[in-house]
């Protein structure tokens, strides 16, 4: 990251046609079939330009998936682009619910585009996206399938053709541990080519943006090169691991020390032991009177243990990541400061809950 190279550099060319070519070997997909499209910006880019990208300007409509406040971030981006949606809202703390989007399906067999996000991060939920691929193959044969993989990608192994994705959204910050500043949508090709001139904006379009890159092997607009290269460097360290594999090994493991942990000191998860998902875990605030949510924050903060700032889901929870460069002693080490913040607060452990 510290190398400053031109984007028209011949090694930084080359470092954008390895790191295209390694994020479909990450999919376990070819590149006769799939083309990778880099998109400047943060995963929310991605998503933006894929949605605009793949349906048409006249008689698009989306089929959305939702459970979560990412599921919510697809509504609000097809609302502000104009495009008919159906939206399938189910519980935060469930799965997709098969039957009913066959339903749903059966009942809007004009339905263009389906839109599942993979690990809804606001709760912890793995949505099946393998099951609902083979759905869409079935039942709307004529719609793409549209997985937002953002914080699962590189650490939940997939295989992109076998779940029927034609358009798979993740960026450069989350499993791959790469430095913020660019995202990615992995495309099946058949599905990109019927779409261009569909984007209703000149930046955000991965029709234009793939053309151009396979034409020149340059982007359209200025690339954030150290972002580019410190991803570089970590689809390295990520094959040095031992893959994806290895990686959500790790990242189990990281989670496996986390709620025992947690179960000890007396905190309460979400989600129950039917879901597998081990990238964030959801705890309920404790009905503990000397709770508050903004003082345990601060109060960890300051020894140097960041987790995530804020509620997200229906039910008050806060979150705990177990991606990223972090290891299970990093996560034995947080519960120590949360033992403390805990002593801090007068809250003695195990926590001993009000009615
Ligand atoms: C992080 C994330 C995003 C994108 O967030 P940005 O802040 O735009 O990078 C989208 N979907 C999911 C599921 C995420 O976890």
């Amino acid at each position: 990251m510290m190398r400053d190279l031109g984007s028209r550099d011949v090694a930084f060319m080359k470092a954008v046609k390895e790191i295209r070519a390694g994020l479909l070997e990450l999919a376990q997909v070819n590149e006769k079939d799939f083309t990778t499209v880099l998109i400047q910006g943060s995963g929310t880019f991605a998503v933006e330009a894929t949605i605009q990208t793949a349906t048409p300007r006249q008689g698009g409509k989306l089929l959305i998936l939702a459970n979560g406040a990412y599921g919510s971030r697809i509504i609000k981006i097809a609302d502000y682009l104009n495009i008919p949606r159906v939206v399938l809202e189910f519980p935060e703390n469930e799965k997709a619910p098969l039957n009913d989007i066959e339903k749903l399906m059966a009942a809007h067999p004009d339905i263009t585009m389906v839109t599942l996000v993979h690990c809804e991060t606001s709760s912890g939920v793995i949505n099946p996206i393998a099951q609902v691929g083979k759905l869409v193959r079935e039942k709307l044969p004529q719609a793409t399938y549209f997985v937002d993989a953002m914080s699962s990608f590189g650490g939940i192994p997939l295989n992109m053709d076998a779940c029927n994705i034609d358009f798979l959204v993740s960026s450069a910050n989350k499993c791959i541990e790469g430095t913020p500043g660019f995202s990615y949508t992995l495309a099946r090709r058949s599905a990109l080519a019927k779409c261009k001139g569909n984007s209703r904006s000149l930046s955000l379009d991965l029709f234009d943006q793939n053309a151009y890159m396979e034409q020149t092997g340059q982007f359209r607009f200025t690339p954030a090169t150290h972002s580019m290269l410190s991803f570089h460097q970590a689809l390295k360290e990520l094959k040095l691991e031992g893959g994806p594999e290895a990686r959500a090994r790790r990242y189990q493991e990281n989670r496996r020390v986390l709620r025992l942990g947690m179960a000890k000191l007396g905190f309460r998860e979400l989600l129950d032991d039917s879901h597998e998902g081990y990238i964030i875990t959801s705890f309920h605030f404790p009905k503990h009177p000397n709770f508050s949510f903004e003082k345990f924050y601060s109060k960890l903060n300051e020894k140097g243990y960041v987790i995530y700032p804020g509620k997200v889901t229906r039910a008050d929870c806060f979150r705990i990541g177990s991606i990223g460069h972090l290891f299970p002693k990093d996560m034995q080490n947080v519960l120590v400061g949360i033992e403390k913040t805990l002593q801090e607060m007068d809250i003695a452990v195990p926590i001993q809950e009000s009615k």
